[in-house]
């Protein structure tokens, strides 16, 4: 029986790598990106895009009601990227990747795809409770008994960090793909990104160590 998978894919370098990764374990993949109204519609032209040039379905689902109820950074215009010492960044939208996953898990369920990807990760964690592996463990559990159906869901970047997420892209043959092509940066500038947003930090700092451990110079 052919496996089938979904990836919850944002065209991040964090869903990319998970995207190469599942089309390395899998037969079939789809990729579902959440159009919640990011503060760049180029983030899902990216994500378009990235899936073209793969070869994989792309599905783009409204969940713009997310605005409505919880008004954040992300979403608007008119609030301010910051994160406090200790806090969660303005970025958070309480239950994101519960409702983001259980969306998946009913779309999968529909093409009898028993495999959901998502890249969150707990290592770098900036404080998102829905990123937690006993959250994803527990959602897991959930999901079987809501729709009797057994899904497994995966979070090949669960425990490892920015610089090894860059040498998991490495090992997949993605770097140079997941560099160039995909958009962390929440200035909405593809790549290497602005520079000096909070994204593209963690983004860069991470690609540095990873080089430096490969022992390229940058
Ligand atoms: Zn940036």
């Amino acid at each position: 029986m052919k496996k089938k998978a979904v990836v919850v894919f944002s065209g991040g370098q964090d869903s990319t790598t998970c995207l190469f990764w599942a089309l390395q374990q899998f037969d079939e993949v789809e990729a579902v990106t959440f159009n919640y109204n990011q503060r760049h519609s180029l983030e899902i032209e990216c994500a378009a895009a990235i899936t073209k040039e793969l070869g994989v379905k792309h599905t783009v689902l409204d969940m713009s009601l997310l605005n409505q109820l919880a008004p954040n950074a992300l979403t608007r215009n008119d609030i301010e990227i910051t994160q406090e010492e200790g806090a969660l960044p303005s970025t958070f939208v309480d239950g994101r990747n519960l409702l983001f996953l259980s969306f998946a898990a009913v779309m999968a369920k529909q093409m009898d795809a028993k495999h959901i990807v998502t890249g969150v990760c707990e290592t770098d964690f900036s404080g998102y409770p829905d990123c937690r592996d006993v959250f994803i463990k527990s959602l897991n559990v959930t999901l079987n008994l809501a729709m009797d159906y057994p899904f497994v869901i995966h979070t090949p970047l669960m425990w490892i960090d920015k610089a090894e997420t860059w040498k998991l892209a490495d090992d997949l043959g993605a770097l140079e793909f997941v560099k160039e092509k995909t958009l962390t940066c929440y200035n909405g500038i593809m790549g290497d990104g602005c520079g000096a947003c909070p994204a593209c930090h963690l983004r860069k700092s991470g690609y540095d160590i990873y080089m430096k451990r490969k022992g390229v110079n940058v």
